[in-house]
C-alpha cells in the first residue's frame, strides 16, 4: 500500500468516518501530488503526508453568553492550528449553526495550501462557531463575541495565530471579537485580520477576495490565449461578502453577472445583478434576496424549494464564467452537466471547495477551465497578510498600492500555478498545479525545521 492510500485508510478508520468534508479535501490534495510523491523521495522519507494531514492543535470550547431575554445561551467554539510551518496560523472564523470539527478541519487544511500559494510567511488554521448570527441583535452578536474570545484569546496573538471572518464572521464582529481581545490581554496588537478601517483594518481587504477571484480567473484565461470576460455572462451564486466583490469587480472589467443566491433561493436579472443593491440588503438590512425584486421587478427570484431534481438554481442558467462563492459542495454533478451543455467555458470558484468531486473531475475531463478555490480566493488571505505587515510597521497603505499588490499577487500564484503543472505534464490542470506547488513549499519548510 502506496502512503498516499495508507494515510486515507487511516483518516477513514479514524474520526474521519464522520468528518466528510475533511476527507474529501484531503483526499483531493493527496491524490492530485501523487507525480511530486513518486519523483521526490524526500517527502515519504520525512513522513510529510503523514504529518500534514494531522492539525498541530484542535481547541474546542464551550461559549456561554445571555442573550437579550437575559436567558443562557450556549455554543461550541473552536480553533483548528493546523500548521505553522511558514508563519503564525491563520485562517477565517466561522460562525454558522452547521460548523463542526470536521468542516473547520477541512477550511484549515485547505487553508495550510492556499496560504503557501500567496508567498506571505503565515501558516494555516481554522476556527469558529455553531452560533447563528442571524436573527440576533447587535447586542446578542457582541455578548456572544466577547464570549467566545473569554476562551480564543489564551491560543492567539500577532505572531502566534491571526483568525479573519469568514461565513457569518464580517466587520461588525470582528470588531467585537478585537475589543474583547483587548480588554481580556490590554494589548493592542494586530492579532485579527479584517479590521475596520479606523483601528487597523487594511484597504482593500472587504473587497481582495472578491476581486482576486476575477482577477485569478483573467490571468487564467490570459494564459489560455482565451477572450477576456468583457461582455461575457457570468452567473455567481452567494450574496455575502466574497459574491458581492466578485460581482462587483465583474461589473467594474464588462462582464455581466446575472446571478446570485443565498440559503433562501436565488435572483436572475438580466441586466446585471447590482451589487451596491446587495449591500443594502445583506450587510446592512440583513435580509432575504427576494427583496431585490422590490427594487427590480423585472428580475427574478426563485425560492430554494423551487429547485429540481437536486440541481441548484443558479447553474441552470447559461453563461461562459461560473462563480460559485457560497458554500461548500454547492455545485455537484448535476449542476456541472448543466453548465456544461450550456456551453460554460471557465469556472472559478470563489467560496471554499463548493465543487463536489466529481463535477470537478467532469470539469477537468471535459477541458473546461477550472480555478480551484485555494488558488483563485487567495487574495482575501494575502491582503490579510499585507494588513498585518502594516500592523507590524504602523504603516497605512492606499488602495492603490493595495490593489497592485493583490493583482500582482493574483498573477503570481496563476504563474507559478501553471509552471508546476506543466512541470509535471498537464499545464491546464490548475488542481494539480495549485495542489503541488502549495505542498512544496509547505513540505520543503518542515522537512528544513526538522522534527
Ligand atoms: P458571507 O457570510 O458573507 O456570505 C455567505 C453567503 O453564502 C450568503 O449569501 C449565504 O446566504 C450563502 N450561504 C451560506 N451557506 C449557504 C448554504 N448552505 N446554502 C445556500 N447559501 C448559503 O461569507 P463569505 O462571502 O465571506 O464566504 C463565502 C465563501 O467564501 C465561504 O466558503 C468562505 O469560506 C469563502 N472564503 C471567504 C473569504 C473571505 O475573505 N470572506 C476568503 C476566502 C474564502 P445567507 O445570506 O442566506 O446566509
Amino acid at each position: 500500500m502506496n502512503v498516499i492510500s495508507e494515510t486515507l485508510q487511516s483518516l477513514k478508520l479514524s474520526n474521519c468516518g464522520t468528518d466528510t468534508t475533511f476527507f474529501q479535501a484531503v483526499e483531493e490534495v493527496l491524490v492530485s501530488i501523487e507525480p511530486l510523491l513518486s519523483s521526490y523521495s524526500k517527502y515519504q522519507e520525512n513522513a510529510i503526508v503523514k504529518r500534514l494531514v494531522i492539525p498541530d492543535r484542535q481547541i474546542q470550547f464551550k461559549v456561554s453568553w445571555l442573550d437579550d431575554k437575559n436567558d443562557i445561551q450556549v455554543n461550541n467554539g473552536y480553533r483548528i492550528q493546523f500548521n505553522n510551518a511558514l508563519g503564525p496560523y491563520k485562517g477565517g472564523l466561522r460562525f454558522h449553526p452547521s460548523v463542526n470539527s470536521g468542516i473547520l478541519k477541512f477550511l484549515g487544511f485547505e487553508q495550510i495550501l492556499k496560504n503557501a500559494l500567496t508567498g506571505v510567511a503565515i501558516g494555516g488554521g481554522k476556527g469558529g462557531s455553531d452560533f447563528d448570527p442571524k436573527g440576533k441583535s447587535d447586542k446578542e452578536v457582541m455578548k456572544f463575541c466577547r464570549a467566545f474570545m473569554g476562551e480564543l484569546y489564551k491560543h492567539i496573538g500577532a505572531t502566534i495565530d491571526v483568525p479573519a471572518g469568514d461565513i457569518g464572521v464580517g466587520g461588525r464582529e470582528i470588531g467585537y471579537l478585537y475589543g474583547a481581545y483587548k480588554a481580556y490581554t490590554s494589548r493592542y496588537e494586530g492579532v485579527l485580520t479584517g479590521k475596520p478601517l479606523f483601528f487597523g483594518g487594511s484597504l482593500m481587504r472587504t473587497e481582495a477576495t472578491g476581486y482576486g477571484v476575477i482577477y485569478f480567473a483573467s490571468e487564467m484565461l490570459k494564459s489560455e490565449n482565451k477572450s477576456s470576460l468583457e461582455h461575457k455572462i457570468c452567473t455567481v451564486s452567494g450574496s455575502g461578502n466574497v459574491a458581492i466583490y466578485t460581482i462587483e469587480k465583474l461589473k467594474q472589467i464588462g462582464a455581466v453577472p446575472v446571478t446570485c443566491s443565498d440559503s433562501t433561493g436565488f435572483i436572475y436579472d438580466k441586466n446585471g445583478i447590482d451589487s451596491e443593491l446587495l449591500k443594502v440588503l445583506k450587510f446592512e438590512k440583513r435580509v432575504g434576496l427576494e427583496e431585490y425584486t422590490n427594487i427590480y421587478p423585472n428580475a427574478k427570484f426563485t425560492s430554494i424549494n423551487e429547485y429540481e431534481d437536486g440541481a441548484h438554481g443558479v447553474w441552470s442558467i447559461p453563461c461562459f464564467g461560473a462563480f460559485p462563492c457560497a458554500t461548500q459542495n454547492e455545485l455537484t454533478l448535476k449542476d456541472a452537466t448543466n453548465l456544461i451543455s450550456n456551453g460554460v467555458e471557465i469556472v472559478t470558484e470563489g467560496a471554499n471547495m463548493p465543487t463536489t468531486q466529481d463535477a470537478t473531475a467532469l470539469f477537468l475531463k471535459e477541458g473546461i477551465l477550472f480555478a480551484p478555490a485555494k488558488a483563485a480566493n487567495a487574495g482575501g488571505v494575502a491582503v490579510s497578510g499585507f494588513e498585518m505587515s502594516q500592523n507590524a510597521s504602523m504603516g497605512k497603505w492606499t488602495s492603490l498600492e493595495v490593489d497592485l499588490k493583490l493583482q500582482e499577487t493574483m498573477r503570481e500564484i496563476s504563474q507559478n500555478i501553471v509552471k508546476t503543472a506543466n512541470d509535471f505534464g498537464d499545464g491546464r490542470n490548475y488542481v494539480m498545479g495549485a495542489n503541488i506547488a502549495g505542498f512544496k513549499k509547505v513540505a520543503d519548510a518542515m522537512i528544513a525545521e526538522g522534527i
